[in-house]
């Protein structure tokens, strides 16, 4: 199991451990009955995971002494709303719980976004951990202190920085995963190599036959300890994104709009890597990339199973008209992140919208 600290403005009191490994919940149980967080902790899940795990989790727990007690959501994105908020707050408010209680998250983004948020605005704050069983949640949403739940109309509408007390990050949940959850995690994977780490990059394209749910765990430690430490990397230096952390954005000014326009049937990570394949084409197009790294990106993300073409029947003008009205939000500009070669990206801040067409017809 590999630890590692986070911390966020270099302030003592702000930072939080991170662990990494396969079957780590006897570890977690000790850590957290030591870290003396709370006096009483709720486990907050979903309905499949909690089948699925839930029942042993909570048995390590106890076992080890912790006062838990299981709350569990209805699965899916649709959890992730202020609905679902304020119930959790009134079911533990019900069950008594105070300023010394705290949560435990254990499941994917919907629920350690949700979780989070609850912890961040419950009493003024509970303190919150992290037990991400999506391999998107592992290298991505349990990471940086981002929680927030959704309006119908806008993701993530509601949300506040919060950052949790510990992290356990364990790859043996990913056994029961489905494929297309773990592809979701894979998009983010290459995302980061690509931003900031070329070797992880080389990995990637050794072992993308590796990279399934059942597929071979020493494969897949290496490859979530490095993408979690990119990740730790940007968030430590811009904990609220007010620049360095934009980068992260790669593949999701497209993507973003993609999921929109498909009106969410298209999985996060998918339209990403639809994004990034945008993104690529575009950072050549614009002279800055050669068209050997390109290609070369492409086909790691083929390698995984990922889509790098706008699925047939999409309206490309309806995912640049999207693109639009985000840049409204951001002061009139389209924030593309490009890419001069694997490891060095930067913001453009004005890519006209016929190339963003041209690329787009070509994908
Ligand atoms: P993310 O945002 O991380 O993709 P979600 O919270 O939307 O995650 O979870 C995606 C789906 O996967 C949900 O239906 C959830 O119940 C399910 N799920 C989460 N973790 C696991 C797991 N380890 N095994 C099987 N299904 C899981
Ligand atoms: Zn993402």
């Amino acid at each position: 199991m590999k630890r590692f600290k986070v911390s966020i403005e270099k302030k003592i009191s702000r930072s939080y451990e991170v662990y990494i490994g396969q079957d780590i919940l006897d570890r977690a149980a000790l850590l957290i009955t030591k870290g003396n967080w709370a006096k009483r902790y709720f486990l907050i899940t979903d309905a499949n995971v909690y089948a699925l795990h839930g029942q042993r989790v909570a048995d390590i727990f106890k076992k080890m002494g912790l006062s838990l007690e299981e709350v569990v959501i209805p699965a899916g994105e649709r959890s992730k709303s202020m609905a679902t908020a304020v119930a959790l707050a009134e079911e533990l408010l019900q069950r008594g719980a105070d300023r010394s209680s705290g949560l435990i998250a254990l499941g994917g983004g919907v629920v350690g976004d949700l979780t989070g948020f609850v912890a961040s605005i419950f009493m003024r704050g509970l303190p919150c951990i992290h037990l991400p069983t999506t391999l998107l949640a592992q290298v991505d949403s349990s990471i940086g202190g981002k929680t927030g739940v959704d309006f119908p109309a806008a993701k993530n509408m509601l949300g506040t920085f919060h950052q949790p007390k510990a992290v356990f990050i364990d790859l043996s949940f990913l056994r029961t995963l489905p494929g297309d959850e773990f592809k979701n995690g894979l998009a983010e994977i290459v995302k980061c190599a690509v931003i900031d780490d070329p070797g992880l990059l080389e990995l990637l394209e050794e072992k993308a036959a590796l990279l399934t749910p059942d597929g071979e765990p020493d494969a897949l430690v290496p490859i979530v300890t490095r993408t979690f430490e990119i990740k730790k990397k940007i968030v430590e230096i811009d904990e609220q994104e007010h620049g360095l952390r934009r980068i992260l954005n790669f593949g999701h000014t497209m993507g973003h709009a993609i999921e929109a326009e498909a009106d969410y049937a298209i999985p996060h990570g998918e339209a990403v890597s639809i994004g990034m394949a945008a993104a690529l084409a575009l950072s050549e197009r614009l002279g800055h990339l050669p068209a050997a790294d390109r290609d070369r990106i492409i086909r790691i993300l083929e390698k995984t199973g990922l889509p790098v073409r706008i699925p047939p029947g999409m309206n490309s003008d309806g995912i640049i008209s999207r693109m639009q009205r985000d840049k409204k939000k951001e002061g009139n500009v389209v924030h593309f992140v490009l890419l001069k070669r694997p490891g060095m990206p930067f913001v453009n801040g004005g890519v006209p919208d016929v190339l963003i067409r041209e690329v787009m017809e070509r994908l």
